[in-house]
């Protein structure tokens, strides 16, 4: 299968290629030229799958003749054999026809573990066949950077080096980090906001002239194609386990850079019916804005109790885009183009077609600490601060209760103590018994000024022969 910029400007490449290459020549992102299409009686087949047999059935025609069915099955294995729960992705109901999707099963406990673990496991699969080494550079405001760590930390043939703003993630957060102990594995704290750490990576992709001869960056950040792909999988699974797809299914998800819930579009374009994708957003509503009122325009980053989802800009909402202006990478240049002034406005049309599947609601931090509460009283289950917020954007814009509603759980609780103490009255949500030690563990990382060629210097000191 090859692989196309939504600029239309950078060479197609194949798979390997652009999981290796991550943003595009063009300044675009790769999807795929075609997408794969399944038919009801082939996804009625799947039901009852394992995760692992279901994600290969969904992965493999993205990867065909590049991995053997024997070498993709041995990568899917890897990624989820380090996921505490045999269902892997299970679900648990908190409401009339409304369902918990719990993604937090895997070693960071977020969500980021089916894209990361899986895409740690491909890209040393690759790298070990090309003999070639790598440096993975990335930056985090929380859940990514200890989930990209986790995914590399036994890769022989990747150096990861992760950037976050400097005691502005939570202590869970950084001990998760700065707790793997890996001689290829290094944390830096840097001295400034996330933004810093992300301009910071950005200016290191477009000049990586202080790496060593032969060493290339690859960016682990959702951009990167086998993250998005690995997450179409859970929405067939829990699809299949509430009567798909013979009964349409409709999801929410707490959504920041699009890539989760990106995800969700491509398994309703590859044959899955899904009535609803509601766009759950924090004050950071760039995306509520415009799905609701056509306003995508940057604003003032606002810093708020689901740190994962404070984003001023959604990467991964120029994949959608491609597709509302039908493909025309050019019409996509000159959007991003006009994005450049801090706002752009979408077509009557495209605009349309998106919102045929695609709701969006934003809630404020206290709103979202209500719903912990409430959820909590009722059923006493605890919700994370980012599925609080997907939990009440479907009970607000869900369009009928006779479709069953799920709601991504994309944190565990317990990443998140304060918020959900404070939302349930000094509830402790406890960590699962393999994390229990967390704070206890050593920790190893830098902290750097904020200055790019301070940070380089680092790098390129750090990198393994
Ligand atoms: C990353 C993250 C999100 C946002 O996911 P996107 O793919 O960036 O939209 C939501 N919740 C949690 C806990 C996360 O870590």
């Amino acid at each position: 299968m090859k692989f196309i910029s939504t600029r239309g400007q950078a060479p197609a490449l194949s798979f390997e290629e652009a999981v290796l290459t991550g943003l595009a020549s063009d300044g675009g992102l790769y999807v795929p030229e075609t997408l794969p299409h399944f038919s009801k009686e082939t996804i009625a087949s799947w039901a009852g799958l394992s995760y692992q047999a279901l994600a290969f059935e969904i992965i493999k025609p993205f990867v065909d003749g590049e991995l053997t069915d024997t070498e993709l099955k041995a990568i899917i294995d890897k990624a989820y054999a380090s996921f505490r729960h045999d269902a892997i992705a299970p679900m648990v109901q908190t409401g009339h026809n409304e369902w918990v999707l719990e993604l937090f099963q895997g070693p960071t406990l977020a969500f980021k573990d089916f894209a990361l673990q899986f895409l740690g496991h491909l890209l040393d699969h690759i790298l070990a066949k090309r003999n070639q080494k790598v440096v993975v550079m990335g930056a985090t405001s929380g859940d990514t950077g200890s989930a990209a760590i986790e995914g590399c930390s036994r890769c022989d043939n990747i150096d990861i080096f992760i950037l976050h703003p400097h005691e502005r993630v939570s202590e869970v957060q950084r001990k998760q980090m700065t707790s793997v102990l890996a001689p290829n594995v290094h944390n830096i704290a840097l001295k400034g906001n996330f933004d810093d750490c992300q301009n910071m990576v950005k200016a290191s992709f477009a000049n990586q002239s202080f790496l060593p001869e032969g060493r290339q960056l690859v960016a682990v950040n959702s951009i990167n194609w086998a993250r998005i792909m690995a997450q179409i999988v859970y929405y067939f699974y829990a699809a299949l386990a509430l009567g798909g797809p013979h009964r349409p299914v409709s999801f929410s998800v707490p959504t920041g850079n699009f890539g989760d819930i990106f995800a969700g579009y491509l398994a309703s374009k590859m044959g899955l019916p899904i009535e609803q994708l509601i766009i759950a957003t924090n004050a950071n509503d760039i995306l509520h804005r415009c799905i609701s009122d056509n306003d995508h325009s940057k604003k003032p980053l606002v810093h708020s109790l689901s740190p994962s989802m404070d984003i001023m800009v959604s990467s991964n909402f120029e994949r959608l885009l491609f597709d509302l202006y039908d493909r025309d990478g050019a019409a996509i240049s000159g959007l991003m183009e006009e994005f450049k002034s801090g706002a752009m406005t979408l077509s009557d049309a495209a605009l349309a077609k998106a919102r045929e599947l695609f709701s969006s609601h934003r809630l404020d931090d206290q709103a979202m600490t209500r719903i912990i509460g409430q959820v909590y009283e009722q059923t006493g289950y605890l919700l994370d601060p980012h599925t609080a917020i997907g939990v009440e954007a479907a009970r607000v814009k869900r369009k009928n209760t006779h479709t069953p509603m799920v709601c991504l759980a994309t944190a565990h609780p317990a990443k998140f103590p304060e918020a959900v103490k404070q939302a349930t009255r000094h509830v402790e949500p406890a960590l699962p018994p393999h994390m229990a030690d967390l704070f206890e563990r050593k920790e190893q990382y830098d902290v750097l000024e904020n200055d790019t060629a301070a940070v380089q210097q680092f790098v390129a000191k750090n990198i393994r022969a």
